[in-house]
């Protein structure tokens, strides 16, 4: 199949259009493509009972290959990273939580009735740190969860945890409800670097004790995250943390990213000064990797180019048995190949087949719901809209969800700005399936513009991108932007003074 190309767009629409966009840059700050993926025309506040009415409207439009997840957000931490931006509140006092407990469950019960006649293919509780309420707290909330929703049998569960406040309990009621995945933060276990970012306590030790205290490999997934550039860490240190995560029986699997030193960030720890953020950041070299890489082969694990949120995750080949091989001196290739025919066999099946969450359609490639609860938890119904529930954390006041109705073609433009992001191509066999239209169908002006720029060029299945800086690609995608849209955008930002 060979792509048409759209018309080319004319010289004083093209000006017109640029003046445009140096009129947005002035108000807003263009900053990836996944933020033009949100500019999503007027913005508006839907009450509980209204947002579940939207629910009612989705569960009407489900299809066969629709996939519905939902996200509980607990936006609380045992103290709060300087490098840190989510959103995040230290629990003051057990009212804080009790709080939180009572407007999720009052949540669950209006949605749980809006989205009756769907079944939700995953689960995630995110944070925050989710496991700071007790374990009765936590229980209560899976328990009115599975009470309220329909589940798909293979439903994924993930949670994330923080090391220094879990207990066999709160392990317990966590597994008791099927939860398969955990994951928390290492970022780095040197105490000094901790004190300074205000991480609080993050020794091996407890780390160790975390890993033990989860269900064995057979039974769940542990995911640990380790930071490379923060302030006051070397490759060296990273090196030690990962020989120390990789060499426990536990096998959990590392996803290492590398540190966004934000402004405030570059100010506290480097003095203001960018270039010793960039320097502490660039030190993990080609030299680096290469030792990770060797460090993988000395305890099987495999490695993943990361996409765009993470730089490479170490994956646990399978536990235990190779290790014995090994130390027997009979490993090989044909060896491996058996010890993962009977793994998959007689002991993945227990966890495996469940459904990953996932949060933007371009991931399943198909309409995608997602069930927001929580204190600022994002939702987005397929097709109708993207909320975030307030009040935030912290804060009084009712329910509501604050976002943007989406009409298709807002998803559209939503789901090409994520692919270009993400694999730098859009498949327009993809878009027919989901929008029923080509992508210079869609968005023959864009097209034309981007053509010519050299920034997309056809292919056989549709469209390729040229990668560059976040901010670049961004500006680019500003084309797929509609006009009401921006301006819309640009009066809103004047008549608030900016
Ligand atoms: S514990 Fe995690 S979520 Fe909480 S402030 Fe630290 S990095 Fe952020």
């Amino acid at each position: 199949m060979s792509t048409p190309s759209p018309p080319s767009i004319s010289p004083s629409r093209r000006a017109a259009r640029e003046a445009l966009h140096a009129r947005f840059a002035q108000v807003e700050r263009i900053g990836s493509p996944s933020q033009i993926a949100l500019l999503s025309g007027f913005k508006r506040t839907w009450t509980e009972a209204e947002f579940a009415e939207l629910w009612v409207e989705a569960v009407r439009r489900s299809g066969p290959t629709t996939v519905n997840n939902l996200y509980v957000h607990v936006p609380f931490c045992k103290s709060i990273c300087s490098f840190c931006n989510y959103e995040r509140l230290r629990p003051t006092s057990p009212g804080a939580l009790k709080d939180w407990r009572d407007r999720v469950l009052a949540s669950i019960e209006v949605m749980g009735k809006a989205a009756r006649g769907i079944r939700f293919h995953s689960l995630y509780f995110g944070g925050g740190t989710p496991s700071v309420p007790t374990a009765a707290m936590l229980g209560e909330v899976f328990t009115a969860l599975d009470t309220h929703f329909a589940w798909h049998p293979k439903a994924g569960r993930a949670i994330e945890l923080d090391p220094a406040v879990m207990n066999p309990a709160k392990v317990a009621a966590m597994v008791e409800h099927g939860f398969e995945q955990f994951s928390f933060g290492v970022q780095s276990t040197r105490t000094d670097v901790n004190l300074a970012h205000n991480r609080g306590a993050q020794s091996p030790e407890l780390i160790d004790r975390c890993l033990n205290l989860l269900p064995p490999p057979h039974e769940a997934k542990v995911t640990v995250d380790v930071l490379m550039g923060l302030a006051g860490t070397t490759p060296a240190d990273t090196l030690a943390d990962l020989e120390m995560l990789l060499s426990h029986p536990r096998r959990p699997w590392v996803d290492l990213f590398h540190l966004t030193p934000t402004h405030s960030y570059v100010d506290s720890h480097y003095g203001g000064v960018r270039a010793r953020a960039d320097d502490a950041v660039a030190a993990y070299d080609q030299a680096f990797d290469d030792a990770v890489d060797a460090l993988c082969e000395q305890h099987f694990y495999d490695t993943r180019r990361g996409g765009s949120h993470h730089c490479r995750t170490l994956v646990a080949a399978r536990p235990t048995l190779p290790e014995g091989v090994r130390r027997l001196g009979v490993w090989s290739s044909e060896v491996r190949e058996r010890w993962q025919r009977w793994w998959t066999a007689k002991r993945a099946p227990r966890r495996m087949g469940r459904t990953a969450y996932c949060q933007v359609p371009t991931e399943v490639r198909a309409p995608l719901n997602l069930l927001g609860i929580g204190p600022s938890a994002r939702s987005q119904v397929f097709g109708l809209a993207m909320a975030q529930t307030r009040p935030h954390a912290g804060e009084s006041g009712p329910t509501v969800y604050a976002g943007h109705p989406m009409q298709p073609i807002d998803e559209l433009r939503t789901f090409v700005c994520f692919d270009v992001r993400d694999r730098g191509e859009v498949v327009d066999a993809h878009l027919e399936a989901l929008f029923g239209m080509t992508l210079a169908e869609a968005m023959p002006e864009a097209v034309a513009v981007w053509q010519e720029s050299g920034f997309a060029r056809p292919t056989d299945t549709g469209w390729a991108f040229e990668r560059g800086r976040p901010a670049e690609v961004a500006r680019s995608l500003l084309w797929a932007v509609s006009d009401d849209h921006l301006e819309g955008i640009i009066a809103r930002k004047n008549r608030r003074g900016r």
